[in-house]
């Protein structure tokens, strides 16, 4: 579904991304792990059209998305979940959600975005509780839901968190985790950045070891979490 071949990010003199390539196959949850400033929010940045001055390959369902606009990316199928959030902190919950689907608003498909809703509402029983609520009012796990649930309203062929597990209670990670676990059961094809290398490991088909913006090492999710150099640079104890 996706393939990435050589990228190169910069920003000025610093190359964040260093000739990185991946793939991602329909049905997949790949993890790509790596410690603070190894190059794995830029790569997600140029995935989604947020960054534009790459030099390599994104290839999204066969065709080369360089160039391509952020909308016309979401439009092609990949939606983003941000690190940090950012949810309209001011707009209800609800509204939130609708922000995710305003290209079927723009299309007059107010049905599909109702059913959409109710769909999101289902998975996250929370979500409808609080469904007028400021989405600023929210806690932090609340809120990763609600991420999730806006970025899944734009019926994503492939959804893209970036560190969804970031300032979560032990808990409430466990709880997002499962989530994603269970969207990927559901057929939805995942690509997951984390520091959090266990967990994003355990739920994951595979995964991309990216250190200083090279990718060092891939794997099966079981076979990176034996690998000793990832168990003594990424997972530490049990
Ligand atoms: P984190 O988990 O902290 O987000 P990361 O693995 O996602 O880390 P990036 O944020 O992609 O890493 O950063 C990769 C490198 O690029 C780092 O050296 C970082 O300092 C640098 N960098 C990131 N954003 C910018 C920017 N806007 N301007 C200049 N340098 C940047």
């Amino acid at each position: 579904m996706l393939r990435i071949k050589n990228l190169k990010c910069s920003y000025g003199n610093i190359m964040a991304v260093q000739g990185a390539s991946l793939s991602v196959n329909n049905g997949e949850l790949i993890s790509i792990i790596g410690a603070n400033g190894s190059g794995k929010s830029t790569l997600l940045l140029a995935i989604c059209g947020l960054l534009t001055s790459w030099e390599g390959e994104i290839i999204f369902k066969e065709k080369n998305i360089k160039g391509l606009s952020p909308p016309s990316i979401v439009k092609s199928g990949i939606s983003m979940v941000p690190e940090g959030r950012q949810i309209f902190s001011p707009l209800s919950v609800i509204d939130n959600l609708k922000m995710g689907a305003y290209t079927m608003y723009r299309k007059g498909m107010k049905k599909e975005v109702s059913d959409d809703l109710d769909m999101i509402m289902e998975l996250f029983p929370i979500l409808r509780e609080r469904a007028n609520q400021l989405a600023g009012t929210l806690s932090g796990g609340e809120q990763q839901m609600l991420a999730i649930g806006r970025a899944l309203m734009a019926r994503p062929q492939l959804l893209v968190l970036d560190e969804p597990s970031m300032g979560l209670a032990p808990k409430i990670v466990d709880m997002i985790f499962g989530i994603i676990k269970n969207l990927r059961k559901e057929g939805v094809t995942i690509l997951l950045v984390e520091q959090n290398a266990r967990a994003a490991l355990k739920i994951s088909d595979r995964g991309y070891v990216l250190e200083t913006g090279k990718i060092v090492l891939q794997g099966s999710a079981e076979e990176l979490l034996v690998d000793d150099d990832v168990k003594r640079a990424y997972l530490g104890r049990d």
